[in-house]
């Protein structure tokens, strides 16, 4: 879809017939130009929100009358109702683990991580793998870039105990509506180029009432308020408003009263919703990544550092290379197209010119 779309432009860009070739030459130029201009991310402030065991059909069978905030992310940004947790873990921490450090959890390449309860005393990332763990917030902190945690399960005093020199801020406060508004006022006044809100109340609810109960639908509800908050705080504010992306994801999903089953698709399969400079309103993430078998929620970290303009996280391989695209951008064939064309128009003989 994407490429159709570009190549359309293209076409309409380039007024093929003519023969002046010095016109034909500019307008090449313009195109190629335009491309590299319109399509480029840009945000000066990332803020990546995590909701805690949010299985996608909660959003989908509540729909915009009761989700209106969901559904503006949807709508005018660019999202999928099917990207994936960690293949062999749906747990919480070893999930968010993952999104900020951009590993998976297994393996040499992984980040180890396995545990789902809060770490004793001097256990880090770093002290568990037995080599230091890089994250979003080694990579903004050495750009000089202000970060914020807000977290509402008391397990992710993990991430402060590990990067405690990277996150200017660190606030964990189990009431979401307390968290929400602490988190809303310092952003605006703080302005963190980067930072992370960790929202449980889906989660709670479903160990409670179950994942699909009256309950747990209620509360992706009053989630949906939350990010409302959020939006106007970003919206209402002239230092965020232009410069925004909101990135929305989950840790896992949920069936019964649990997500523990990593085989399970209700489980596994989470939301991943991108809002704010740079997405494509409306789009789809599978469309727009042609390339992705599957999109990961690990893969949220390197787009966060890609939006910011930041090198990807040594040591990452969720979206190492930067590639997940949030909109249209130039394929490398029409790259190789226009340049094919410039090399044409240089070879060619120069008599035409005198026709007209
Ligand atoms: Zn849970």
């Amino acid at each position: 879809m994407a490429l159709l779309d570009s190549q359309q432009k293209l076409t309409n860009m380039i007024p093929m017939n003519t023969t002046n070739y010095k016109s034909r030459k500019l307008s090449m130029m313009i195109a190629a130009l335009s491309f590299t201009c319109a399509f480029e991310a840009a945000a000066q402030n990332v803020i990546i929100v995590s909701v805690d065991g949010l299985r996608p059909s909660a959003i989908t069978s509540q729909g915009a009358g009761v989700l209106p905030n969901f559904y503006r992310f949807r709508n005018e940004g660019a999202f999928t109702d099917d990207a994936r947790a960690d293949e062999t873990i749906t747990k919480t921490l070893p999930n968010h683990v993952s999104m900020i450090t951009g590993r998976q959890v297994a393996g040499a390449s992984g980040h180890n991580w396995t545990s789902n309860s809060t770490p004793p005393t001097g256990v880090t990332l770093h002290t568990n793998k037995g080599s230091y763990v890089n994250s979003i917030y080694n990579v903004a902190d050495t750009a000089g870039v202000g970060t914020s945690m807000y977290a509402s399960k008391g397990k992710f005093s993990l991430f402060q105990a590990s990067y405690s020199g990277e996150i200017d801020s660190y606030v964990n406060n189990s009431d979401t509506s307390v968290l929400v508004s602490g988190f809303t006022s310092q952003l605006v006044s703080q302005q963190w180029g980067l930072s992370f809100l960790h929202l449980r109340d889906a989660d709670s609810a479903g160990h409670s009432f179950g994942f699909g109960s009256t309950q747990y639908l209620a509360a992706v509800a009053n989630t949906d308020n939350l990010l409302g908050q959020l939006l106007s705080a970003v919206e209402g504010n002239a230092g965020l408003a232009s410069d925004t992306t909101i990135i929305l994801t989950s840790d896992h999903g949920g069936t019964g009263t649990g997500h523990s089953d990593n085989t399970n698709p209700l489980n596994y399969t989470v939301p991943l919703y991108v809002w704010g400079a740079g997405a494509q309103a409306g789009a789809d993430l599978y469309a727009l990544n042609p390339q992705r078998a599957t999109i990961k929620s690990r893969e949220v970290g390197n787009l966060a550092m890609d939006l910011l303009n930041l090198p990807s996280i040594s040591g990452s391989t969720g979206n190492v290379n930067q590639d997940l695209s949030i909109a249209p951008e130039p394929s490398s064939s029409i790259l190789m197209m226009l340049g094919g064309f410039f090399f044409i128009w240089r070879r060619s003989p120069r008599s035409p010119r005198s026709i007209s």
